[in-house]
């Protein structure tokens, strides 16, 4: 029997495929080819079957799918422990919203991309959704970080530092859309900020639009009970029925934080297979309430996982927001089986995956699949002894151990040091950034 030929062989001691689940595969390899994934079967069998252009050994290491971040404001990294310890109204109407007011520029946005890229690639990410002024700079950050993306360009009633409007944002993320139909790693979508941002004008046109497309809409939803009481009083109903009447509540819709949730609401969801976006770590910083994580999943309801912006949370590693997720599903439902390891890690890949509409290429490790992978070193003091290595991913902090990162093949990570982004250059400009925003000039 001839070798057959492959660009790389990665052979590690587990793997955790995420489909099917629960599985955790020892001692395989997982041949790649052209960015897909062409075979996982037993190393033994695979030195003999693949001769491989490169070969990644990774004795003591679990290989993962990359862990999919479904929201995040990369950019707000540089406001990264600039004001702690508020609730959401005060913390963006005193803090964050006058600062952005100041400081948010193509060169701020191009910089705390790149810081926030830098360090969900050191903790595993290979996939995140952002939301955030000049999504262009994003885009093309990402792009030449070699992260895969989905951006959602912001649409807010009022003007900033990107746009005059509602009416221009929408123009200005549509060119954005045409820019970037035809790459791979990078889907544009829509990002109305929240209903209590926006009128119903705005509202109605990306619903149209979104649906002409076939684009996901990622909208803050529900975030507080303000908000919905706001909207009650406003509006005389719930912000998500609100958007149902405006046509935006679709299997394209991704609900970020959803914490205030009725039965009504969950039947809502339910019957327009509308995908959830959990961020627990930003939803406890902030006091915003907690998401009925355990009954969404057992009404069938897809949730995923995100870490929100830095500036609420105040890091973006998807690892803790596991163990976060899984803990806090645990103290709400009351039940300690709520939200177990390999379910967290659904999450943080599959879920994120299906609410991307991205589930044919990525979140899980499958044949035909790109190879979006991550590779954790376990075997350190922290993780041993081993007896379950979903266990230890999940809930031992395993974020600062990630070792490996693979997008479509391609090695943005090895043994730690980063390959496409510059570490020092990143640290420099981060620091300036500090300074100047300290010093308010
Ligand atoms: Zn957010």
């Amino acid at each position: 029997m001839t070798a057959i030929s492959v660009d790389l062989l990665i052979s590690a001691r587990w793997t955790i495929p995420v489909i099917p689940k629960g599985k955790v595969f020892e001692n395989c390899s997982v041949a790649i080819d052209q960015g897909n994934i062409v075979a996982i079967l037993p190393t033994a069998e695979a030195t003999r079957k693949y001769i491989a252009r490169e070969q990644v050994e990774l004795p003591q290491h679990a290989l993962i799918p990359g862990l999919i971040n479904a929201h995040s404001h990369a950019a707000m990294t540089l406001l990264r422990g600039y004001a702690d310890d508020q609730p959401l109204q005060t913390w963006l109407e005193k803090y964050i919203w006058p600062a952005e007011g100041q400081w948010v520029s193509e060169d701020f946005v191009r910089d705390g991309t790149e810081l926030a890229i830098a360090e969900m690639i050191r903790s595993g990410t290979s996939c995140f959704s952002d939301m955030y002024f000049f999504p262009d700079c994003a885009a093309d950050v990402a792009s030449h970080a070699g992260i895969r993306s989905q951006i959602a360009f912001p649409v807010f009633d009022f003007p900033s530092a990107w746009g005059r409007g509602p009416d221009d944002y929408i123009h200005k993320g549509l060119q954005l859309r045409d820019d970037y139909k035809d790459r791979d790693l990078i889907r544009i979508a829509f990002g109305p900020h929240a209903p209590y941002t926006l009128s119903n004008g705005p509202l109605e046109t990306i619903a149209t639009y979104a649906e002409e497309l076939d684009s996901c809409v990622q909208i803050h939803l529900h975030e507080t009970a303000k908000e919905v009481a706001d909207s009650l009083s406003e509006h005389g109903m719930r912000p998500i029925q609100r958007l149902v009447k405006l046509g935006l509540i679709s299997p394209l819709a991704q609900c970020v934080h959803m914490t205030q949730v009725d039965e009504q609401d969950i039947a809502t969801l339910m019957e327009h297979n509308a995908h959830v976006i959990h961020c627990p770590e930003s939803n406890l910083k902030l006091a915003s309430g907690f998401c009925p994580v355990k009954t969404l999943l057992d009404s069938g309801i897809n949730v995923a996982l995100g870490t929100d912006g830095a500036a609420s949370n105040n890091n973006l590693d998807m690892f803790g927001e596991m163990s976060t997720a899984a803990l806090v599903a645990k103290a709400v439902s009351g039940d300690a089986g709520a939200v177990d390891a390999h379910t967290a890690l659904q999450m943080a890949t599959i879920n994120g995956a299906k609410a991307m509409g991205w589930d044919d290429q990525i979140g899980s490790i499958e044949i035909g699949k790109s190879a979006d992978l991550a590779a954790v070193a376990l075997g350190t003091i922290e993780s041993e002894p081993l007896y379950n290595p979903a266990s230890q991913l999940v809930y031992t902090n395993a974020g600062s151990r990630v070792s490996h990162l693979w997008v479509n093949g391609a090695a943005l990570m090895v043994e730690r040091q980063l390959q496409t982004i510059n570490e020092q250059e990143v640290l420099i400009k981060a620091r300036q950034w500090q300074r100047k925003i300290a010093h308010g000039n």
